[in-house]
C-alpha cells in the first residue's frame, strides 16, 4: 500500500507534463465552442428526436393545412398525452377554418388547421382556477412560395429553428412540470398553435374561443425560434411591459448558464402572444433572433445549437416554478410607453416592408 502512495502522485505527475500541451490546446478548443454552456447532465432535456422529426423532409415543411400539418398535431398530441397530459379540447384538437388568398402561387381558397390544447393533471375545475400558458407554433411554410424569402425556389422549408425549436422547447418544459412536486397553485394548459405563419390564426381562434376549464390565464410564455443562441448567450424576452416588476423578476430567477437578456422595449405583434397581450393578459416571449436561414429552406437541424437551448429550458423551468407557485401572480399592465413604442414598431415595420419587400421579417415570424 505504501507503494501507492509514493508512486501514483509520481505517475500522475509525470503524465500530466507528458501530455500538458494537448491538455492546454484541449481546454483551449472547448473553450472556443460557438455556444458552448458548461456540460449538462445526461437526458437533461431530449430535444433531439422531436427536432430530428418536425424538421425532417417527411413532414415537408409542416405547411398549414396540409396533411403533414395533421400529422405534426398527431406527434404533440401524442408526446403531451404520453407524458401525462389530458386532452383539454375534444381529443385535445381544437379545429378551425379559414380563408386564403391567393399569395404568389399558392391557391386560394378555405382551409382546415388546428391548435392542440392540452392541460396538466390533475387539473383544478373550480370557477376560480387559475392557468399559466405555454405555447409554440407548430406550422411553416411547406415548399415555400408566399412568406419564403427564396420564393422563386420550391424546396422544402423544414423550419428548424423556426419553430421546430420552440416545439421541441415547449414538449421538453412540459415534461419537466410532470416531475414538480404536487400541488400545484395553477393549471398548465400547453396549446401547439396551427397557421401561425399565415398570420397568427391558431392563437387568435384560441383566446376568441377558450375551452371550457382553461379558467383565468395570468401567464402566457411563447417560444418561437428558440434554436439559435449565439455564441454571447443572447436571449430575447419580450413582454416585459405587459406585467408590473417582470424586469426585476427575470434578474432574480436562477440563470444558471449566466444567459444575457435582452429585453425589447415594445411588445412585438408578430407571434403567438400577440392575441393574449391584445386581450389583456401577461405575456412573455422569448426568441433567439433572426438569422440568414430564416424563412428559406436553409432552415435546418443540424444549425440547432442544441447546448444554447438547454440553457434556455433551465431559465424557462426556473420562471415556470414560479409562475406556477406564486402567491400573487402577474397582473397585466398597458403602459403608455408600451403603446406608444408598439404603435412606432408597428409604423417603422410597415414602410421598411414597403421598401423592401424581400429581405425584411414578414407579418409573422
Ligand atoms: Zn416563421
Amino acid at each position: 500500500m505504501q507503494i501507492y502512495k509514493k508512486i501514483l502522485p509520481l505517475t500522475l505527475f509525470s503524465c500530466i507534463m507528458k501530455h500538458f500541451f494537448v491538455i492546454v490546446l484541449w481546454g483551449f478548443f472547448n473553450s472556443c465552442t460557438p455556444g458552448s454552456v458548461p456540460l449538462l447532465p445526461a437526458q437533461d432535456y431530449d430535444f433531439s428526436p422531436h427536432l430530428h422529426y418536425l424538421a425532417s423532409d417527411s413532414l415537408q415543411g409542416r405547411l398549414a393545412g396540409s396533411r403533414y400539418d395533421s400529422l405534426t398535431a398527431v406527434y404533440i398530441r401524442n408526446t403531451l398525452l404520453h407524458c401525462g397530459y389530458a386532452p383539454l379540447c375534444e381529443e385535445g384538437w381544437q379545429p378551425f377554418e379559414y380563408k386564403v388568398a391567393k399569395r404568389g402561387s399558392n391557391k386560394p381558397g378555405t382551409r382546415f388547421s388546428r391548435n392542440v390544447v392540452m392541460i396538466s393533471t390533475p387539473y383544478d375545475t373550480s370557477a376560480c382556477a387559475e392557468t399559466v400558458v405555454l405555447g409554440a407554433h407548430f406550422d411553416h411554410l411547406g415548399l415555400g412560395g408566399w412568406g419564403s424569402r427564396r420564393a422563386d425556389t420550391a424546396a422544402v422549408h423544414n423550419g428548424a429553428d423556426d419553430n421546430a425549436s420552440g416545439v421541441a422547447m415547449l414538449l421538453e418544459l412540459a415534461k419537466k412540470i410532470t416531475q414538480y412536486p404536487a400541488p400545484l397553485k395553477r393549471n398548465v394548459v400547453i396549446v401547439a398553435f396551427g397557421a401561425e405563419e399565415l398570420g397568427l390564426i391558431g392563437s387568435n381562434h384560441f383566446v376568441r374561443n377558450l375551452p371550457p376549464h382553461s379558467g383565468k390565464i395570468v401567464l402566457m410564455i411563447n417560444f418561437d425560434m428558440v434554436g439559435r443562441l449565439d455564441t454571447l448567450r443572447r436571449l430575447e424576452i419580450g413582454g416585459l411591459t405587459s406585467f408590473a416588476g417582470a424586469d426585476s423578476l427575470l434578474y432574480t430567477l436562477p440563470n444558471p448558464d449566466s444567459l444575457t437578456f435582452f429585453f425589447p422595449s415594445h411588445i412585438k405583434r408578430n407571434s403567438d402572444h400577440a392575441p393574449f397581450y391584445a386581450a389583456g393578459i401577461p405575456v412573455l416571449f422569448f426568441h433567439t433572433g433572426l438569422h440568414a436561414d430564416y424563412h428559406t429552406p436553409d432552415d435546418d437541424v443540424d444549425k440547432i445549437n442544441l447546448s444554447g437551448m438547454h440553457a434556455i429550458a433551465h431559465f424557462a423551468d426556473s420562471l415556470i416554478r414560479w409562475a406556477v407557485t406564486t402567491e400573487k401572480p402577474p397582473v397585466f399592465q398597458q403602459t403608455d410607453i408600451a403603446r406608444k413604442s408598439s404603435l412606432l414598431y408597428e409604423r417603422v415595420e410597415h414602410i421598411l416592408k414597403v421598401f423592401d419587400r424581400k429581405h425584411l421579417i414578414s407579418q409573422t415570424i
